[in-house]
């Protein structure tokens, strides 16, 4: 048995906004291969911190690291390309493309070319194959050639997971998975988080107790841009602090 690995980590990490600390001194330790909650109230800093570890905003000060690479500051495509994908809280598709189409264009542009090769068909069909196994993996086969923005919104963020998955991470980022869901959606976005977790280490914000009951091994609760606890799921569940936060707060 070797002892578990830091993935990905942040150490005295702080972001301001013309002197607003959003992210105040924040350290995090993601261990490999575990799925890891960020829990917190509305404007705790958790999509702040997301855009920290994926590059869409740079420290204040702190650290970022990944392995034993500090990344902080790097631009999201470099950090992408380390095996670090993220979904985002709010949907960001192409009304028009298929369903199929975007998956193309999001594995064309994880080999390289970038925007060269954009709408040449017969490259896109070399990734036709790899697109429709991601497509299935999400449930969407039977969507494939509907427009993205004639999918209910369950299947759009079942498409978003696809183009993240694309870039096949090591490190998979989740913001608010199951917002918005019914109940019929969350069940299956934690069944498909559950299936794609294999291999990979996942970190998401989620409001939702009892999916971060049925998939997190441990949660890291943020408050006004502090850890107010961090440890395993049945820990912190029971912290008191945490109970004394949330009572009838929303948790998001
Ligand atoms: P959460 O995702 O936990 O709800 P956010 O990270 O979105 O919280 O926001 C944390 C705090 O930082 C909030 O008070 C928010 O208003 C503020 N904030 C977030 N982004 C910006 C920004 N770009 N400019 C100024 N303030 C921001
Ligand atoms: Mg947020």
């Amino acid at each position: 048995m070797t002892s578990p690995q830091v993935i990905l980590a942040t150490h005295e990490l702080v972001k301001d906004f013309q002197g607003f600390r959003a992210v105040d001194g924040v350290g995090l330790e993601v261990v490999e291969g575990t799925v890891h909650a960020l829990v917190g109230p509305n404007g705790a800093g958790k999509t702040t911190l997301f855009n920290l570890l994926t590059g869409f905003l740079a420290p204040t000060s702190g650290r970022v690291t990944l392995g034993e690479r500090d990344i902080g500051g790097r631009p999201p495509e470099h950090i992408a390309q380390l095996g670090v994908a993220r979904s985002f809280q709010v949907t960001s598709l192409f009304e028009g493309l298929t369903a199929r189409e975007h998956v193309e264009l999001a594995l064309q542009a994880v080999v390289g070319g970038g925007h060269r090769f954009w709408r040449s068909e017969r490259l896109l069909r070399r990734f036709s194959a790899r697109a429709a196994e991601l497509l299935a993996e999400v449930g969407l086969a039977a969507l494939a050639e509907q427009p993205a923005g004639s999918l209910p919104y369950g299947r759009k963020r079942a498409l978003e997971l696809a183009l993240a998955l694309a870039l096949d991470p090591k490190v998979l980022l989740l913001d608010e998975p199951t917002a918005g869901m019914g109940l019929e959606d969350v069940d299956r976005t934690v069944a498909l988080i559950d299936r794609v977790r294999a291999g990979r280490t996942v970190v998401m914000v989620e409001h939702n107790m009892s999916v971060v009951g049925s998939l997190a091994d441990t949660v890291t609760v943020l408050q006004h841009g502090q850890v107010l606890v961090q440890g395993p799921y049945e820990t912190v569940r029971g912290d008191p602090r945490v109970v004394e936060a949330y009572l009838g707060a929303d948790v998001a």
